[in-house]
């Protein structure tokens, strides 16, 4: 927490690693204090949860996902050995070797929202289940509600980004 003679009325708050700083006018007393400062975090935290995935912070937390959409989707009957985090690549999103079981996200998709995110694992978790982008592998991605639009997103991102990654492997 800072506070700022300058400041005379307005409270912001941004996160500087895993610390969250608050910036409050001097002049606010120490229950006014108190109040924004539980408010700010509210906010922060909730605008981060919203953009983007927990499944970011390492390869634990995206195995950790995958094992929830797999759950959820797909019977929990796609279960991958390995999945990891990998440097941007050239063609992919990402990537699934099915007699292998392991799975690479692109580091581009770290900072996607959590939905779109979702979608990626979703499709690379089905997989396991169907090789090959035939009627019943796409049924198995239409269990996931945002299918659609998480396919929409990642063209856009590609075509605005000048990538030409429209294609999921
Ligand atoms: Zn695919």
């Amino acid at each position: 927490m800072r506070r700022s003679a300058r400041r005379k009325r307005t409270v912001s708050a941004y996160f500087d690693g895993d610390t969250m700083v608050v910036l409050i006018p001097a002049r606010m007393s120490s229950a006014e204090e108190e109040h924004w400062v539980a408010e700010m975090e509210r906010k922060l935290l909730r605008g981060k949860n919203r953009r983007v995935s927990p499944a970011r912070q390492s390869d634990e937390a995206l195995m950790q996902r995958c094992r929830e959409l797999s759950a959820q989707y797909l019977d929990g009957d796609a279960q991958p050995t390995s999945v990891r985090w990998v440097p941007p690549m050239r063609t992919r999103w990402a990537s699934c070797t099915p007699a292998e079981g392991t799975i690479r996200v692109s580091d581009r998709l770290r900072d996607v929202p959590a939905w779109v995110l979702d979608y990626i694992l979703v499709h690379e978790l089905a997989h396991l289940r169907v090789a090959a982008h035939n009627k019943e592998f796409w049924a198995l991605c239409a269990r996931y509600p945002k299918t659609e639009r998480a396919i929409g997103y990642l063209e856009g991102l590609s075509a605005a980004a000048g990538l030409g990654l429209t294609e999921l492997d």
